[in-house]
């Protein structure tokens, strides 16, 4: 009998002390649990205006579905959506729009910020006010400064702190340092971009003075440049830095920090995770990934607003001057040509033309050729200018720099259109674009020739102008007055 209380009483402490080890070990997890969390970071760059679906992508209401769908995209849980920067200049419904349909897409997406890029300046300052006051999320740049008083403009931040899951996230974001070289230099007069060691050296501290937790930067550069500053990163204590503007695709991990970089045109978008412990204030781990945008079912919501700006856009664009057969493509020199002879033809005072393999962004699609897809060419807000240079100096640019050239062949010599050899001491007329003239990509034109005609003609007329006078149609069509052979 005593026996048997004896074996009662000791299976109830049993059970007790079992109860108690669970609850004490469901009370110590779930207090573990609460100190980590995980915060999860979207992240695109050089949207370039690709709203719209197209024959690149589905555009931006697609990549919402991507964000929903496949990561689990909620505005109320512990995600920021981020922007790398040059948001704006693209085909026409955004460049018509000098970047307004692209801010309210953006703003549907719920983007938290974007870094200024440097193709945010194609429309003025003006206009960058204009869109930014428009924005629901801010633009930050940190080494954005007026020359007149060296203070950041009132119209972007620095840095912003966003506190998710009750963690402080510091973000700071950086203007391409090159920026006057990389836009109309006349839009950037009375700026200046000062350099990324200093302004991250200068300013980290304050992000930590504001109770900064986990430190992100963006810079709208190159991730192949920005990732050999990792060693600076890591001693500024950052995790993640988010490049962009040169379109390449990089994930990789340095010093043990992430630099990632998602290519361009809403086509891919990075996820980064960062698991956080709020007790001992470190990152615990770092997952980072690149996905596709797979032309998934649009948004409803994004794709109303992206609606609404091809309606309004179309009635300017879709206006047929042209026909194609099988498209005009960039990846050989047709639709170079094409340009630089739109140009000679438009200015018959000159005897070459130049224009860098870069500034030409996207095919002209078969059928109807429209002022859209003129606009989707030649994207930009450049203006046309007039050098005078000697044979020596054009076949130097040709040299560095490798442009599409109008008015000139190379076949044992440079040979002029009208049969004439190219004399290294002659001067000649070249049409050029503003953007080249101020070292854009390189070209030495601002060194040879101090004093440019500028002609006040955007870039993109000659070629408008050239197509219409063609008159071309499905019987004849432009395919069959193109060269179509490599000029040097
Ligand atoms: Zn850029």
């Amino acid at each position: 009998m005593i026996r048997t209380k004896y074996l009662i009483n000791l299976s109830k402490i049993i059970i007790h002390t079992l109860l108690f080890i669970r609850l004490s070990g469901s009370e110590l997890l779930a207090f573990s649990e609460d100190t980590r969390v995980k915060i999860s970071i979207l992240y695109t760059s050089d949207e370039h205006g690709w709203i719209d679906s197209s024959f690149r992508n589905g555009g931006a209401a697609s990549m919402m579905t991507e964000f929903k769908q496949k990561e689990g995209y909620d505005t109320n849980k512990a995600f920021l959506l981020i922007s790398g920067g040059d948001n704006w200049t693209g085909p026409a419904i955004s460049t018509i729009t000098k970047g307004e349909a692209t801010v309210e897409t953006m703003n549907a997406m719920h983007y938290s910020l974007s870094a200024l890029g440097n193709h945010e300046f194609d429309f003025g300052i003006e206009n960058i006010k204009k869109n930014l006051s428009e924005a629901s999320f801010p633009y930050l740049s940190a080494n954005f400064r007026r020359k007149s008083d060296h203070k950041i403009p009132e119209f972007v931040k620095p840095y912003i702190i966003k506190t998710i899951q009750g963690v402080k996230v510091g973000i700071i974001g950086l203007s391409n340092v090159a920026t006057p070289g990389l836009t109309k230099p006349a839009n950037v007069e009375g700026y200046e971009f000062l350099p990324y060691i200093s302004v991250l050296t200068e300013y980290t501290p304050q992000l930590l003075r504001d109770s900064a937790e986990i430190l992100i930067a963006i810079i709208h550069d190159c991730s192949k440049d920005i990732i050999e500053l990792s060693a600076l990163f890591k001693s500024l204590g950052y995790t993640f830095v988010g490049t962009g503007h040169c379109h390449s695709e990089l994930n990789s991990t340095k010093d043990g920090v992430a630099f990632i970089e998602p290519t361009s045109n809403f086509m891919k978008y990075a996820r980064v995770d960062i698991d956080f412990d709020k007790s001992t204030k470190k990152v615990i781990s770092l997952k980072e990934k690149i996905e596709p945008n797979t032309k998934i079912a649009p948004d409803a919501d994004v794709k109303k607003v992206i609606n609404k700006w091809r309606d309004i856009t179309s009635k300017e664009t879709d206006v047929s001057i042209g026909y194609t057969k099988n498209g005009i493509q960039i990846d050989n020199d047709i639709l170079g040509n094409l340009v630089v002879d739109s140009w000679l033809a438009a200015f018959p005072e000159a005897q070459i033309s130049m224009s860098n393999r870069h500034g030409i962004r996207q095919i002209i699609p078969v059928g109807n050729i429209t002022l859209a897809s003129i606009m989707g060419v030649l994207p930009f807000e450049n203006e046309i200018y007039i050098v005078k240079l000697t044979g020596e100096q054009i076949i130097d640019n040709i040299k560095c720099c490798k442009p599409y050239v109008g008015g000139l062949v190379a076949r044992n010599g440079f040979w002029l259109a009208n049969g004439e050899k190219l004399d290294r001491n002659k001067v000649y007329k070249v049409v050029i674009t503003d953007y080249i003239y101020s070292n854009g990509d390189k070209f030495k034109f601002k060194g040879q020739d101090s004093q440019p005609f500028m002609t006040g003609i955007n870039f993109r007329q000659p070629l408008i102008d050239l197509i219409k006078t063609l008159k071309t149609s499905p019987d004849n069509p432009l395919d069959d007055k193109i060269d179509k052979k490599g000029r040097y």
